[in-house]
Parts: C-alpha cells; sequence; structure tokens
C-alpha cells in the first residue's frame, strides 16, 4: 500500500473519532459512573448470611406455614440455605461483588446513632453522620442534607437524581421542601403518567389493599424506579423496600422471608436490566443495606430498638432495648467496587454516604467533609 496523505488524514479523523465516543468498559479513571442505592428495611445480617432461622420457623408465634416455609426455604447446609432465600446476593454480588457484616465470619457493621430505628437509620446512611437529635420516625423535616441532595447539584448530576420509597417519611427524610429532588414514596403516584405501565401502577397503587398506614408494597416501589431507570435515565436512584420489617413488625416471619426474597428477585431484574441497557452497562454500581438490624432471639426478632429508644419512650418493657438490632449489613457491585465476596473488619452505617460518592469515583472529603470515611476496602 502506497502512503497517501488523504488515507492518513482519514484513518487519523476516525481514530480521533473512535477516541471522543464513550466507551463502554468502565476504567478506574472514568468519571461517569452511575449509582443504585438500595435499602431493605430491617432485614437482620442472620438472614442474609445464614438464610431462614429455624427456631423462627418453628416458633408457633411467628410461623403459620413452618412445613411450606422449611420445603420452599430450609436447607442443612448453609450456603445452600442463604442461597434459597437470596439467591441474586448469593450468586452474583458474592462472585462479582462484595459483602459484609457477617459476624460469624469477622466481618461487622453497625450503626451508630442511639436509636436502632428507622428515621435516625436512613438519616446516618444518606448524611454520613449520626445525628442523636434524629429521634423520632415522625414527618419531620431534615435538618441534614444528604448525600444525594449534593449531587443533584453538582455538574453532570443536576436534575439526575431519584428517590423512590415504600415508607411514606422519605420526603421528608430527603427534605424535599428544601431542594428539588424528585421522592415517591407511601401512596404518591406518578406524574404525568407517561407510560401504560406508570398508568398501571397508579392504578394499583390506589386500588391495591393497604396492608399498612404509612407504607406500600414494594412491587409499587419497584415498579415506579424501574420506569424511571427507562424513561428518565437517571445517574443516582435510590429505592427504598418497606415490606420486611412491617411484616417482622406484624409478627410474621413467612410473609417477612416471602417478601426478603422477593426483593431479591427484585434486584436480579433491576440488576440484569442495568446490564443489558447500553447507558448503564458496566458503568453503575449497585449498594444494599439496612436502616438497622432486630432482635437476635426469637423474643427479640420482631422489634429493633436500643435501651436509650425506650427509655425515651418511658417504656417498662425491654426496659435494655433489644440487643442486636445495631447490628447491620452491606452488599455492593459494580465496575468500582472490588468482587471479593466476602471482606472481613469493622464498619459503620456513617460509612455508607462516603463509600457511595467514592464509588462515583468523586472525592467525599471534598464534597461531604463531615461525613464519616468510606469503606475504601470494598472499592478499587
Ligand atoms: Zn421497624
Amino acid at each position: 500500500m502506497t502512503f497517501s496523505y488523504k488515507k492518513f488524514r482519514l484513518v487519523s479523523v476516525l481514530v480521533l473519532v473512535w477516541l471522543c465516543l464513550p466507551h463502554h468498559t468502565a476504567r478506574a479513571e472514568d468519571p461517569s459512573l452511575n449509582l443504585v442505592l438500595v435499602t431493605l428495611d430491617g432485614v437482620r445480617w442472620q438472614e442474609v448470611f445464614a438464610g431462614v432461622d429455624l427456631d423462627l420457623i418453628e416458633d408457633e408465634r411467628y410461623s403459620h406455614r413452618p412445613e411450606l416455609l422449611k420445603e420452599t426455604y430450609w436447607r442443612q447446609d448453609q450456603a445452600e440455605r442463604r442461597k434459597r432465600l437470596f439467591p441474586f446476593l448469593w450468586s452474583t454480588i458474592a462472585s462479582q461483588g462484595v459483602l459484609i457484616g457477617d459476624r460469624n465470619q469477622e466481618s461487622y457493621m453497625e450503626v451508630s446513632n442511639p436509636w436502632w430505628f428507622s428515621y435516625p437509620g436512613y438519616n446516618e446512611i444518606l448524611t454520613g453522620h449520626a445525628d442523636p437529635a434524629i429521634d423520632s420516625n415522625d414527618r419531620n423535616w431534615n435538618p441534614n442534607i444528604t448525600f444525594l441532595e449534593i449531587l443533584n447539584g453538582m455538574k453532570g448530576f443536576k436534575n439526575r437524581v431519584m428517590a423512590f420509597g415504600s415508607w411514606d417519611v422519605f420526603p421528608y427524610i430527603i427534605n424535599t421542601r428544601r431542594n428539588e429532588l424528585p421522592v415517591n414514596a407511601g401512596l404518591a403516584q406518578t406524574t404525568p403518567a407517561a407510560t401504560e405501565q406508570i398508568r398501571w401502577l397508579n392504578k394499583v397503587s390506589a386500588e391495591a389493599p393497604r396492608l399498612w398506614a404509612t407504607v406500600r408494597l414494594d412491587f409499587i416501589t419497584h415498579g415506579y424506579a424501574m420506569e424511571a431507570l427507562k424513561n428518565q435515565q437517571p445517574r443516582v436512584i435510590y429505592i427504598a423496600y418497606g415490606e420486611t420489617d412491617d411484616f417482622a413488625h406484624d409478627r410474621s416471619y413467612d410473609r417477612y422471608v416471602d417478601a426478603a426474597h422477593r426483593t431479591d428477585q427484585m434486584l436480579r431484574e433491576l440488576w440484569n436490566w442495568l446490564q443489558a441497557n447500553p447507558f448503564y452497562r458496566d458503568r453503575t454500581v449497585l449498594i444494599i443495606t439496612t436502616d438497622h438490624g432486630r432482635g437476635n432471639t426469637p423474643d427479640g426478632w420482631p422489634h429493633h430498638a436500643s435501651a436509650a429508644s425506650m427509655a425515651k419512650a418511658d417504656s417498662q418493657d425491654r426496659a435494655d432495648g433489644v440487643p442486636g438490632s445495631d447490628q447491620i449489613w452491606l452488599a455492593a457491585i459494580g465496575p468500582s467496587v472490588q468482587s471479593k465476596g466476602l471482606v472481613k473488619g469493622q464498619w459503620k452505617q456513617s460509612q455508607v454516604a462516603a463509600t457511595a460518592l467514592a464509588s462515583l469515583l468523586l472525592d467525599p472529603v471534598k464534597i461531604m467533609p463531615l461525613a464519616a470515611q468510606a469503606m475504601s476496602q470494598l472499592l478499587r
């Protein structure tokens, strides 16, 4: 082939065009990762790492169909058992991501707020520090600023941060009175109903039986979140599932376990969809955690509270609080996350915010100087 300047120019232009194209293999220096943060309200580390609990299955107070529960979820082998309950966590995440919080394997994660219930936990997750003054689940506007709100004010993220929650207190936790963040929670519908699926979800949301006064069914929350991903392409989305905690307070281990399993299926659907979508594939981090644990005995399992919160409620019952309900866990997967499976160490809930920012390859120290440090052991 003879050299021609024309050819050389053409090749140079093609190389330049290729260099300017977005490439979907995420590299460490890639500044444009996306984040999906998920919380499963009050799911214990015990079920995540050991599967269903035989003592609770066989406890007549909590289980109406112990045989069915055993047949569906109980296996003698612990690894098989937890995979029955959380097949996505124990296949995809265990092999390609990280999990922490298995206290039987020297992996510990705890809340640092003194209360051990939902609003203080979500505040700690989203703001990067425990605020003892957040001492109630009431609908109070959060004076603290979440990393979602900070991101929504940053270049590249503006109007591309969204939240979906089953519990109707999330607009207050994220404080939509102070910011422009779209938060769809409780019985909220999506308007305008731009797609057939959203119209169906709005109808279901209005017509389905309401099991609880402040919490809707998780498939509705999940459905709205999936529609937002498909139609609005947010760069950061927070999805807060809630059924597990309410079924546990209702003292139904059957339903708590089924809800946890359904959530795992939703996570699989979510992750598979992200990996099939050209915008999100290989450029999206998924972090999953919980707001608090639950009691570590059959008597304590339906509950969660610290001694301080029982004292504040002036309760004679459970004056010592509910032991174990400060113990939590976290799982993560994505291009900036290690693929080590279980990681040993000790972490706090307040580290989630900085970890989320660092997983987006942003500098949490600059963005949220007051937040507890990122869990660097989990990140690449
Ligand atoms: Zn609760």
